[in-house]
């Protein structure tokens, strides 16, 4: 039997990539504009990395990560989320030392031992955004505005952008009681993840999507009510920000994030058309996380978004522009005209490939239909005693000869008819 790609994973092939590659251009294009550089971590980290930075009562670490020991018995797992290694680089590089906010971004793949489902993989890709060193408001707007510029100028709308505030240090514990307080009297309501999340990390039930939990929810007590001065003031000035930057956005009081180490605002961009699988990106403030991976206390703030979910609210949109491709066909044994035509057209930044192995013209031309192709150059031995081509359309089926001098010239004009 055939060997099959892994559960959860896929090929991504053209013309699809082609999206992809696009958007990457894109993404590191604005992403500059804006002050960020990229980092390219390793795919796999020491397993601690990403227990200690996401948080042990979190699903992932809980039961989704690729986790094995290598050869010498050390346990290594393959990154099911960027933000906790690009931390431990920060740290390992000293980079607080070299710049009072350092802003980085990465395009890459993650690994998650999910049940698969339309628009979750096992392997899926992220896009993400960190900035270290600042706790200024602004950040976290910039950061968001960022993002949305990018999803904006990939034509995207019907887009909603989900803000809340998790508090810090200080006033969630009492929030924390005040929920464990409430949920405790509707224990039985619960399902039994949520048993278990009520006592080690009661925010997550919040996050819950079983119906039964989402009723008990609905009337569970507000984080908003129980924010500090310091984070109140910090969400004001982050919506006063986002207002200054024309975002558009909406207080989601329910809102939390499946992650542990989120501090203040927490964020999410949720596409309408998507079903169940609807947040793109999500992210937000991480103020302690450094710190507690071993670094130097620096404030910190982030987002990913997942580039499955945004090529499948692309669809059929095409963000690169189509390139006519030219086949050159030989028509006999010699090559040599062929590829002295196809090489003048490479030089002139045209697609030009030799169809090297056609034993004929009507081979060749199958050929070509069956890649889906348009142009083809006929450069047989005739055509090179004359100093000529013949230009093909295939869309039509009608063919001219042309001087071999006018080539460029003479495909100038086929392509804009
Ligand atoms: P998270 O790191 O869980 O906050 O996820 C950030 C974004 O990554 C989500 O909004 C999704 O778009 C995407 N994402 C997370 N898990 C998966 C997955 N298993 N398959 C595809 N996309 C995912």
């Amino acid at each position: 039997m055939a060997i099959k790609a892994v559960k959860g994973t896929r090929d991504i092939l053209a013309p699809e990539i082609r999206n992809w590659t696009e958007y990457e251009d894109m993404a590191r294009k604005l992403f500059r504009r804006y002050g960020f550089e990229e980092i390219r971590t390793p795919i796999f980290e020491y397993t601690e990395v990403f227990s200690r930075g996401i948080g042990e009562d979190t699903d992932i670490v809980h039961k989704e990560m690729y986790t094995f020991s290598d050869r010498k018995g050390r346990s290594i797992t393959l990154r099911p989320e960027n933000t906790a290694s690009v931390v431990r680089s920060y740290i390992e590089h000293r980079m607080d030392l070299q710049a009072k906010v350092t802003r980085l971004f990465y395009i890459g793949p993650m690994f998650r031992y999910e049940r698969p489902q339309k628009g979750r993989y096992r392997q899926f890709y992220q896009t993400g955004a960190e900035v270290f060193g600042s706790s200024h408001p602004f950040v976290d707007a910039d950061t968001i505005e960022m993002v949305v510029r990018l999803l904006r100028d990939l034509g995207l709308s019907g887009l909603r952008v989900d803000i809340n505030s998790v508090g810090c240090r200080e006033c969630r514990p009492g929030y924390r009681e005040a929920l464990q307080d409430y949920l405790s009297g509707h224990r039985d309501s619960l399902c039994e993840d949520c048993r278990r999340r009520m006592e080690s990390n009661p925010l997550r039930v919040l996050d819950c999507k079983v119906p039964g939990c989402r009723a008990v929810v609905e009337d569970a007590p507000s984080i908003q009510d129980h924010l500090c001065d310091g984070c109140r003031e910090h969400q004001e000035q982050v919506f006063r920000f986002l207002d200054l930057l024309g975002v558009d956005y909406r207080p989601e009081p329910g809102l939390v994030r499946g992650l542990d180490y989120y501090t203040r605002t927490v964020f999410e961009v949720i596409s309408e058309g998507l079903g169940a699988q609807n947040a793109i990106l999500g992210g937000g403030r991480y103020d302690n996380l450094v710190k507690e991976l071993g670094g130097p206390d620096v404030p910190a703030f982030g987002w990913a978004l997942g580039m499955d979910r945004l090529m499948m609210v692309l669809g059929d949109r095409k963000l690169y522009e189509e390139s006519p491709s030219f086949y050159v066909l030989p028509v006999g044994k010699d090559l040599e005209y062929a590829v002295q035509t196809a090489l003048a057209l490479k030089d002139n930044g045209y697609r030009a490939v030799v169809l090297a192995e056609a034993a004929s013209l009507k081979s060749g031309l199958k050929q070509v239909n069956r890649a889906g192709g348009r142009f083809v150059l006929l450069a047989g031995e005739s055509e090179k005693e004359k100093n000529v081509l013949i230009l093909r359309d295939m869309e039509n089926s009608s063919q001219r000869e042309i001087p071999a001098a006018d080539l460029l010239k003479e495909i100038e004009n086929e392509i804009k008819k």
